[in-house]
């Protein structure tokens, strides 16, 4: 067990017996992704790189969570599980538990390299130039060995991304990778010094490709000019889009190549973790009767997508509530998982989970269990509630200004009025619709508000709760969107944004 669990565990001890306070535990609680809710209890932050977890691991997630009784898991927008309502005297215990599982809490929160983020569906997309996920594993595991990845200035968030359909989600990145071959061989694209949050920005191009060998290097170069050149006086002015910001973009490309050329890194890049043509060959035959249903059609239009694997593989999403889970759907699911013979899952950063290799042969008998043990999971979006992409939100979070969840349910139930019943009409957009709207409880933009077509930022005004309005005009995704003159009134807001979605789509309701 690392060492800095003794001081976790010092502290916590110090903090039951009341000998320091909640801001002095958070010193040394943030560093492992353990923050004290607004309710008094712990919510622990797991990171799953690249969001890629075995089933076993989510069915072990979901032990722990009722031996330490905690409530349930919460999906976040980064590909963590976060385990929330965690009494204070079961934190460590949990920690210790998921960590002897693989499920390491170190770096969760605080100063720290943060989860390496990639797209759910790399491997199986048919743009894919290759799968990312193995670079940000491997990454992940190289960066647990450098010091100086946890004593940094601020947070550092680095993402993979596997071709440029997601370009502009790398270039949000402090570091963001975009996979791309040239001459036939793998490498990448890559931006440094984005991020969202206070003065939101887009990164600049440090690479239009490098080798693959050269990635690990690349982080080390990111890490040690942060380390060194991060604010480390002014919080608020502590992220790397800051560097950028003081000494403009060509000197800070400078300063990135300088650190580049002196830093020698010497892993080695084979080993990974899974080869996704394994786990293609072990998919299995579960019982598959044939519920010919309208609803059946349904979830088959709305919720399964084909893949790059074969004509016979498709990926099946799934969609959680607020992206919150209890413990019995956790294993629930790992059974479907296992039953399925796919021995992993994904978690996408819409806060669902996404089965990636499903044969086309076992869809139906899938369907039925969902359908038969996963009655309170709602399958074809009979309602938007639960859908609409926010953080957790001020009743939850300590630092919260609103709570961002009940803005989304608001939103959500108008979803609802608007499309009546219109099966066809919400087949047709509804996606869409979910893939423009994120919604923060305050400016630390955890649901990435500023990145979204339409985003709400949560804020009072005269004591009053308001929504600070994003819009992205135009359909360039290179542009973040911009924040509207004046804050709304929740009943304000929720109508800006039908109008918006109606004249967008030409819905007239
Ligand atoms: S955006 Fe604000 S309210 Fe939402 S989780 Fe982050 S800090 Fe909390």
């Amino acid at each position: 067990m690392n060492p800095q669990y003794d001081m976790l565990e010092k502290h916590l001890n110090d903090f039951i017996n009341e000998k320091i306070k909640p801001q002095e535990l958070k010193h040394t609680s943030a560093p492992f992704g353990i923050y004290q809710q607004r309710n008094g209890m712990f919510m622990t932050r797991i990171r799953i790189p690249g969001g890629h977890i075995s089933a076993k691991q989510f069915r072990d997630a979901a032990d722990a969570i009722e031996k330490h009784q905690a409530s349930y898991a919460h999906l976040s927008t980064r590909q963590d599980i976060q385990v929330q309502d965690v009494p204070v005297d079961q934190v460590l215990p949990l920690v210790k538990e998921l960590t002897a599982h693989q499920m390491p809490f170190i770096g969760g929160g605080g100063n720290t390299f943060r989860n390496i983020m990639a797209p759910p569906d790399s491997g199986v997309s048919a743009c894919d130039v290759f799968d990312v996920i193995p670079y940000a594993q491997r990454l992940t595991r190289t960066m647990y060995d450098w010091e100086k990845a946890f004593k940094l200035p601020r947070k550092l968030k680095i993402g993979f991304f596997a071709s440029v359909r997601d370009e502009h989600l790398a270039a949000i990145q402090d570091l963001g990778f975009i996979a791309a071959m040239q001459d036939g061989k793998p490498g990448f694209k890559v931006y440094g010094g984005g991020g969202m949050g206070r003065e939101s920005a887009f990164g600049v191009l440090l690479f239009d490709w490098i080798p693959e060998s050269e990635y690990i290097r690349c982080a080390k170069a990111i890490t040690e000019l942060f380390y060194d050149h991060g604010d480390r006086n002014n919080r608020m002015q502590a992220r790397i889009r800051f560097i950028v910001k003081r000494i403009g973009k060509e000197a800070f490309i400078k300063l990135f190549m300088e650190y580049f050329e002196k830093t020698v890194v010497s892993e080695e890049t084979s080993s990974w973790n899974y080869d996704l043509n394994n786990c293609s060959a072990n998919l299995k035959n579960i019982a598959s009767p044939a519920p010919a249903t309208q609803e059946y059609s349904t979830w088959e239009n709305m919720q399964v997508y084909p893949t790059s694997i074969s004509d016979e593989i498709f990926s099946v999403l799934l969609r959680v509530p607020n992206g919150n889970l209890n413990s019995s759907q956790m294993k629930q699911i790992a059974d479907l998982a296992d039953m399925a013979g796919l021995n992993f899952i994904r978690l996408t950063t819409e806060q669902n989970l996404l089965f990636p290799l499903v044969q086309k042969s076992i869809l139906t008998g899938f369907y039925s269990y969902l359908n038969e043990k996963m009655n309170d999971i709602d399958l074809t979006l009979k309602s938007f509630s639960g859908n609409v992409v926010s953080c957790l939100g001020a009743t939850v979070c300590k630092i919260g200004i609103l709570d961002s969840t009940a803005m989304a349910q608001k939103l959500a139930l108008r979803l609802d009025e608007l499309f009546n019943g219109s099966l066809p009409l919400k087949e047709k957009y509804a996606e869409k619709i979910l893939a423009m709207i994120r919604i923060s409880g305050c400016m630390n933009s955890c649901s990435c508000h500023p990145s979204a077509d339409i985003g709400l930022q949560g804020l009072k005004k005269k004591g009053e709760p308001h929504y600070n309005l994003f819009l992205r005009i135009g359909d360039n995704k290179f542009e973040l969107s911009v924040p509207q003159e004046k804050p709304l009134s929740l009943d304000a807001a929720t109508e800006k944004v039908i109008e918006l979605l109606k004249q967008k789509f030409s819905i007239t309701s």
